[in-house]
């Protein structure tokens, strides 16, 4: 999953980008609210962490902006604790959720959780394929019984994988969803990431069905063998 973090100071950023890339998501920052609209409307997020006042387009009109050209991505705006009216208005300008500064990392991250799991978004915690089972809030995978242990961005990728089972993902909406803007993809990133998994999930299995799939072309695909 990747999040887009637009926030002027850059210690608050930052901080959240660190803790957020431990718990294996993708972040980009923006540090104004110019290059934040800019990515917000170009990429492919799944979540913006907004900032209400920033230095050239405040989060209301980013959030209200983005709304208006049908752009329902989950946001979360942070506003500084003695700006109880604009909470209100930010919810109005279509905000799902907002969080006073300071805030704990825990509670941004069980807000941003919450907010990924509504069901309007349907986005369970837990993920199986056949066999395969993921529990993205304990990070934990099993096949067969058999925990598997992931390095975290083989995590993402596998939960980006579940959370799209039996559709073909191009190796670029993989990278959308599952490297941040600043990583440095090779051509053939996709593909050692895949590898590695291939060798955690199916190749330990010899005896079951193989669940990622290589679509020659297209790209990729976790594939339920009971469907
Ligand atoms: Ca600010």
């Amino acid at each position: 999953m990747r999040i887009l973090i637009i926030e002027d100071e850059h210690k608050i950023a930052n901080s959240i980008k660190q803790g957020l890339e431990q718990e294996g998501f993708a972040v980009d920052i923006a540090y104004n609210g110019l290059d934040g609209y800019d990515l917000a409307s170009a990429e492919d997020y799944d979540l913006i962490i907004l900032d209400l006042m920033l230095p050239g387009i405040n989060g209301m009109d980013i959030c209200t902006n983005l709304r208006k050209r049908e752009n329902h991505i989950p946001i979360i705006m942070l506003t500084a604790k003695n700006e109880t009216e604009d909470k209100v208005l930010g919810l109005n300008t279509g905000a799902d959720d907002y969080l006073s500064k300071p805030f704990s990392f825990t509670e941004l991250l069980a807000r941003i959780r919450a907010l990924l799991r509504r069901p309007n978004t349907l986005i369970p915690n837990k993920l199986e394929c056949g066999d395969l089972k993921m529990n993205s809030q304990d990070f934990s995978v099993s096949r067969d019984g058999k925990e598997i242990i992931l390095s975290r961005k083989e995590f993402s990728l596998l939960e980006y994988l579940l959370r799209n089972k039996n559709i073909i993902l191009s190796k670029e909406k993989i990278i959308d969803h599952v490297w941040n803007y600043d990583s440095d993809i090779l051509p053939n990133t996709v593909e050692v990431y895949i590898g590695y998994l291939r060798n955690k999930i199916d190749k330990p299995f010899r005896s079951k069905a193989k669940l990622i799939k290589t679509v020659r072309g297209f790209g990729y695909k976790i594939e339920d063998p009971n469907v």
